[in-house]
């Protein structure tokens, strides 16, 4: 059976941490692949148009065959949940054991997740530790304990293991707001990215 990991994400825009995440992933686990899923409508956000976000995607991975970005979202209408992904994706690949790559922000979300009953069951979390209030590693582990502990009071089990990556603060918004400033993005996102929010004029407004 092979083993693959859906990287869901808003990507508005894609950045150096995302990248970084993914490949920590293929080095921690026999990957055959990372697909990347932009969100057609995220939950409680608002979002780049999914063209622009795709595009962004698919130049920042463009140089590593491990990475594929998947149109599954695209055509979503309503609301962009894991659960729906995941059945859709495993249409397109059948007899595989799945891996959902998500930051510790995300996952400290999932108690609350729409369907996470099934979720949990067909699949392995990957989790990236984040700087966010400056957590550690020893904290992130302990915050992932702390999710487990919800779910087991949910009675649902689940798989989990941290990625180890060297904490990086970048966020999509820390670029959408060095964009609105008019401040470099240079070395946050790779250079066709870059060029991408330059010739598209993205996130120099609001
Ligand atoms: P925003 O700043 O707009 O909230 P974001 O940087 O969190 O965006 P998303 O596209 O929402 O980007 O993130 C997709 C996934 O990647 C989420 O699970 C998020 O937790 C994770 N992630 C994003 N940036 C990092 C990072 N620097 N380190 C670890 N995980 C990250």
């Amino acid at each position: 059976m092979r083993q693959l990991a859906i990287f869901g994400g808003t990507f508005d825009p894609v950045h150096l941490g995302h990248l970084l995440v993914a490949q920590t992933a293929l080095n921690q686990v026999p990957l055959e692949q990372v697909i990347w899923v932009p969100s057609q409508n995220p939950p409680y956000k608002q979002a780049a148009l999914f063209e622009h976000r795709f595009e962004m995607v698919q130049r920042a991975i463009a140089d590593n065959p491990k990475f594929t970005v998947s149109t599954v979202e695209k055509n979503r209408f309503g609301v962009s949940y894991a659960i729906n992904t995941l059945i859709d994706l495993s249409v397109d690949y059948p007899n595989t054991h799945w891996y959902w790559i998500l930051g510790l922000d995300t996952f400290q979300t999932l108690p609350r997740w729409y369907r996470r009953q099934e979720l949990a069951q067909l699949c392995d979390w990957l989790v990236a530790p984040r700087l966010l209030g400056g957590e550690n590693i020893a904290q992130s582990e302990l915050i992932c304990k702390q999710v487990e502990q919800k779910l087991t009071k949910q009675t649902l089990s689940i798989h989990w293991q941290l990625l180890h990556i060297p904490l990086v603060g970048v966020s999509s918004s820390l670029i959408r707001h060095l964009c609105r400033d008019r401040q470099s993005i240079r070395y946050l996102v790779p250079d066709s990215v870059k060029f991408y929010i330059d010739n598209h004029n993205l996130y120099t407004n609001g």
